[in-house]
């Protein structure tokens, strides 16, 4: 689970070209800009991630014109994401370990986007526990798994940033998923709209078993419209066979997407040997969307044949484009 807040270490600290006040910290694989002489190399600190809702307290009253919200800004030119704080701001007496989350210690807590009226639904009931929601981990955090599969043969596709969507047929029954929630069919809710438009029941049944369909939707009403459709769409990034609890491989992932005539997200590259870097990472998640000319939200990598880290968890993770994050947070 994503820790927003937690004790990490200062890895890095260099000088910023043209500035004397600031440097640029490394953290995680994080990079942002610290004060001078705040912290040395080693030092343990208080990091607060990016997307962290910071409490309305006076040691974070410089917050207030931001909304107390934690983004990705630029400063003297260089892209800063999260913010270091000395552990002196942790209440007395909480345990200082590395690592260690302080998220609930600090009431912290995540910014989540408003959802946008066509998506908002009737829920049946929760996401069901047969399906795994979909979510991605953000590189920042993952040096220990770059390590560990560096050298592997992965595949890169384009993050869209629309609104997750799921669709299933479990015994006979279809049903549509939202992020969170499992959906009653409703005329005005895009995501059972476009199951509709795109036959989505007839042709999960096509496949004869119980399987699941994930994907990004969007188009008007969603996230702006960056990529300017008309519409609502879906491009395809899982497919997820119920009874074995596993997804499809990305070679077996697209000739289903094929047969079905559905669209998978954006693909980048097929073959992409995984280093360990992380600035060269996220120096490869900049570039422009394959659907629009702007900025893609960033790119998803995963290994061409599913794997599983050594706690059983999908090897799939996230870096986002900071020219996407500066322009749109
Ligand atoms: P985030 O949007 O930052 O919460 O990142 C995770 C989400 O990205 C997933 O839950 C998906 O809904 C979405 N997503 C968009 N494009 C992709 C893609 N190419 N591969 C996997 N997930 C994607
Ligand atoms: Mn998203």
């Amino acid at each position: 689970m994503r820790k927003l807040a937690s004790i990490q270490r200062i890895i890095a600290l260099e000088a910023i070209p043209d500035a004397d006040a600031i440097v640029k910290a490394t953290v995680l694989g994080w990079q942002l800009v610290v004060k001078k002489d705040e912290f040395q190399v080693g030092d343990l600190c208080v990091y607060i991630e990016i997307d962290s809702i910071l409490p309305d307290r006076p040691e974070f009253e410089f917050m207030k014109n931001r909304n107390m919200r934690v983004r990705t800004i630029r400063l003297r030119g260089q892209v800063s994401q999260g913010i270091c704080f000395p552990l002196s701001i942790l209440p007395e007496g909480t345990a200082i370990e590395e690592d260690a989350e302080v998220t609930e210690i600090l009431e912290i807590t995540k910014y989540e986007p408003p959802i946008p009226a066509c998506l908002a639904g009737v829920s049946k009931g929760n996401f069901p526990t047969f399906l795994r929601k979909t979510d991605e981990t953000r590189v920042q955090i993952l040096q220990k798994r770059l390590d560990r599969f560096a050298g592997q043969a992965f595949f890169i596709t384009e993050k869209l940033d629309g609104s997750s969507v799921t669709y299933y047929v479990r015994d006979g029954e279809f049903g549509v998923c939202s992020r969170n929630l499992d959906l009653v069919e409703s005329e005005e809710n895009s995501f059972w709209k476009v199951a509709r438009e795109l036959d989505m029941e007839k042709k999960l049944k096509s496949l004869g078993g119980n399987i699941a369909l994930q994907g990004e939707m969007i188009g008007e009403g969603i996230q702006k419209n960056k990529y300017k459709l008309k519409g609502q769409h879906v491009h395809f990034f899982n497919i997820f066979d119920i009874d074995k609890y596993e997804y499809y491989s990305f070679e077996e992932f697209t000739k289903t997407l094929e047969k079905l005539e559905l669209k998978s997200v954006p693909i980048v590259e097929t073959q992409y040997t995984l280093g360990n870097d992380i600035p060269t990472l996220v120096e490869l998640s900049i570039g422009r969307s394959q659907l629009y000319d702007v900025h893609r939200e960033g790119i998803v990598l995963r290994p061409l044949v599913e794997q599983k880290d050594p706690q059983g968890r999908r090897v799939s993770f996230k870096v986002i484009n900071p020219k996407f994050l500066l322009k749109y947070e």
